[in-house]
């Protein structure tokens, strides 16, 4: 079984000490084995103080980021570029001093709706700082994860095909894709082949309902995408990840759109979460088996 996931957001809105602590324990006593930390404002971590938490919850952390328009590594303009090159750096810093192996997310170009394409000239620095970022992390033994998000959130990666084509271009055995359903439920035509395209370039998945609520309630397909996970051979981090306008802070969930509420209970969503991830895993394998 894959090990399975669950973003911190769920039960949180920052990082502080009691923040921490309350996202940890929450993450083990629903039997995930991963928590994926996103890096909201790095300055507020106490990687010491979470490293040690980690520890004795038994808990491997997962290192997410997004890029905005300050700091838009396939912008044209020099300057985004060279800020979002600190930016990935300083995360790289914190998921190695965390014991993480994966720094994920749209990493690509800013998350948010643009209103134009990118520029070539802008896509080549992303291609220049990506292929930076995956040789230092490499020394740490850490995978860079892709992840294509929907067309209001990025100009430049929305699919699994975009997301390898960008890859090559890179150039780096630490590359990876990072999947999420919520995602190619609106922008792959067939999620499975797109999954199956990934085969072992696929690094990171984000199970995530059409409407970021409650797993099985909306229209992504579950069963196909675990059963091409499983054809695979995905045995990689599965994590959950859901949005809910009763949790979180306005100006974040703004940015992201989050403007219902369909979930208000973290501790019920994740525990059905981790019950749905880990029956739909088991009922893959026996399929494909
Ligand atoms: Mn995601």
């Amino acid at each position: 079984m894959n090990p399975l996931g669950v973003q911190a957001s769920i039960f949180v809105a920052g990082w502080s000490q009691p923040e921490s602590e309350w996202a940890i324990s929450a993450a083990a006593r629903h039997g995930f084995e991963i928590i994926e930390i996103p890096l909201l404002e790095p300055a507020e971590i106490d990687v010491r103080d979470t490293r040690r938490q980690l520890e004795r919850a038994g808990l491997r952390a997962v290192i997410s980021l997004a890029l905005d328009a300050s700091s838009d590594i396939s912008s044209g303009d020099p300057e985004p570029v060279a800020r979002g090159e600190a930016k990935l750096d300083h995360a790289l810093g914190i998921a190695r001093d965390l014991g993480s192996t994966l720094l994920t997310g749209a990493l690509h170009s800013a998350l948010g709706k643009h209103t134009a394409a990118p520029s070539e000239a802008g896509r080549w620095n992303g291609i220049q700082v990506l292929a930076r970022l995956a040789e230092r992390a490499a020394k740490s033994r850490i995978a860079i994860g892709l992840e294509p998000v929907n067309r209001y959130q990025s100009n430049l990666v929305n699919t699994a095909a975009q997301a390898l084509e960008l890859i090559e271009h890179v150039d780096a055995d630490n590359m990876m894709v990072h999947l999420d359903t919520h995602h190619m439920n609106i922008e792959e035509g067939d999620p499975a082949s797109a999954i199956e395209r990934c085969g072992e370039r696929l690094g990171y998945v984000h199970v995530g309902e059409s409407h970021r609520g409650y797993l099985g309630t909306g229209t992504v397909d579950f069963s196909a995408v675990f059963t091409a996970l499983a054809k695979i051979g995905y045995g990689g981090p599965i994590t959950f990840e859901a949005y809910s306008a009763e949790s979180g802070v306005p100006a974040r969930n703004a940015e992201l759109s989050i403007w219902r509420a369909p979930w208000s209970d973290a501790d019920d969503l994740a525990r059905h979460a981790r019950q749905f991830m880990a029956a739909e895993c088991g009922a893959a394998r026996r399929r494909v088996a």
